[in-house]
């Protein structure tokens, strides 16, 4: 046991900071950690947990609509926005509570206040308490990046999307990323105008581009409009309230709510890294290494703020690796490949591995096998939307190199393909495995 007030001092209770704290603490080590906003982090409070939740409440509007020709006399429908807000904030709620739980009964100690590290061993608390540690963690996440623009203040970013008091009628998104794809789908589906507004000429860089494609027309033929190639100049407020932005390359576009969703930044502005000396990358991210270990021998970070890959599960397995190697006594590094993820559209998007032309690039030859269909529930719904699957394989040995999925429920099925991507099986495994008849899922083995 060290002299210090405790062993470990994490600052930032999100995905990251709760799995190292409450996995360090269940090793024996005294353990406090520091959240000036709410136990659970981006994830639970403003993130994933209850836009997952708003992407249900999106879909509705669909699965109403297509109940009509599955036999079911649906009378006419309206939507409540703050019925479906206080639901989900009171499910956030919920989750903040068992978070606090989890730790409270590790004995882990919460400071609900902002923490600065003050020296390699120190860290300052808002009310002026100075407390010591022999290690300190690093999990304050990311904040949402708003371009540096005339009247941006006009505008909200992730963080404020889900308290609207009301539903906008004409939202105006900028950025073509996760976060915009994802709200783009959900305020459509309510019955918002929506248009989606990027400084260059495609959306969701880094997926495939057949997918990213699909996903584009699906979206225009439900009525999002897209403007590509036009940065924002300016935000004005006009008379009446609403907002009207100025593009470059385009007409000036009226709206009543600006959405930001241009990325996240690592959050590391105030926390006193230069005075312990704890070294950023070019692009203000933490510097680790594959232990988590910053600049700084006893100061370790993880999550967001490292910006390796910018996801819940990875923070979680980044916070679980310091726990077990620098508490438990069973060193461990996170694996990065092969990590699967997803867009919460309208619908879905999922991949594992490398796309068609990272995979071409790498590998130089390269098999794709696609199937283009449309789901059997879309076909009985009238619904004109099809699902693109595509098999990305090594073309000498068969193994299969990536997955890249469109289509109702994508992740869901993505998630188990991605253990045989991960396994490092071949096309001829796929082959070999019977279909799972009548699913969508079948597609992935029946592909010639
Ligand atoms: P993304 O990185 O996904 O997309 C950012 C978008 O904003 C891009 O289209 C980019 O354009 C554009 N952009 C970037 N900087 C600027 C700028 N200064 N001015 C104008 N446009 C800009 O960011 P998001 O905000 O959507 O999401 C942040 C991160 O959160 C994601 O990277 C992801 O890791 C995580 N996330 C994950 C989700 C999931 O797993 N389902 C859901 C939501 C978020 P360009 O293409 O030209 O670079």
């Amino acid at each position: 046991m060290s002299d210090y007030d405790f062993d470990l001092f994490v600052i930032g209770a999100g995905s990251g900071g709760v799995r190292a704290s409450r996995v360090s603490a269940s090793y024996g080590a005294r353990v406090a950690v520091a959240e000036e906003y709410r136990v659970g982090g981006t994830c639970v409070i403003r993130g994933c947990v209850p836009k997952k939740l708003l992407v249900y409440g999106a879909h509705f509007a669909e699965d109403l609509h297509d109940a009509r020709r599955f036999g079911w006399n649906v009378p006419k429908c309206d939507f409540d926005w703050p019925r479906l807000r206080d639901n989900v904030l009171g499910e956030v709620d919920r989750l903040n509570g068992l978070y606090t739980e989890t730790l409270d009964k590790n004995k882990v100690t919460i400071f609900h206040e902002r923490a600065t590290i003050e020296g390699p061993h120190e860290v300052r608390l808002a009310s002026g308490k100075i407390v010591t540690a022999d290690k300190i963690l690093i999990a304050t996440g990311a904040w949402p990046v708003v371009p540096e623009i005339e009247g941006a203040e006009h505008g909200i970013t992730s963080n404020e999307v889900f308290h609207l008091e009301t539903l906008p009628r004409r939202v105006l998104i900028a950025g073509g990323g996760y976060i915009a794809n994802e709200f783009a789908g959900i305020f459509r589906e309510f019955g918002s105008q929506v248009t989606v507004v990027n400084r260059s000429d495609m959306i969701l860089r880094g997926y495939d581009e057949q997918i990213r494609d699909r996903l584009l027309q699906i979206s225009m033929a439900k009525g999002i409009i897209f403007r590509f190639n036009a940065p924002f100049q300016k935000i004005e407020k006009l008379e009446d309230g609403s907002l009207r932005a100025h593009l470059d390359g385009c007409d000036p576009i009226d709206c009543d709510v600006v959405l930001f969703a241009t990325g996240r930044r690592p959050n590391v502005a105030g926390l006193g890294l230069e005075t312990a000396g704890v070294e950023l990358d070019g692009k203000g991210a933490i510097k680790v290494d594959e232990n988590s270990r910053t600049s700084v021998e006893n100061i370790y970070a993880v999550g967001d703020v490292t910006d390796r890959i910018q996801l819940t599960p990875i923070a979680i397995r980044e916070g679980q690796a310091f726990a077990d190697t620098v508490f438990g006594n069973k060193p461990s590094v996170v694996d990065y490949n092969c990590v699967p993820s997803a867009v919460f559209s309208h619908p879905p998007i999922a991949a594992v591995g490398m796309t068609e032309a990272e995979a071409r690039n790498k590998l130089g030859s390269v098999k794709v096998y696609s199937s283009d269909f449309r789901a059997m529930k879309n076909v009985l719904a009238g619904r004109n939307e099809r699902s693109l699957y595509k098999l990305v394989c090594d073309a000498e040995t068969g193994k299969v190199v990536g997955i890249h999925m469109i289509g109702p429920d994508a992740p869901e099925i993505l998630q188990a393909a991605a253990i045989a991507v991960k396994a490092g099986l071949s096309k001829a495994d796929f082959d070999a495995t019977v279909a799972l008849h009548p699913s969508m899922s079948e597609e992935l083995v029946l592909m010639r």
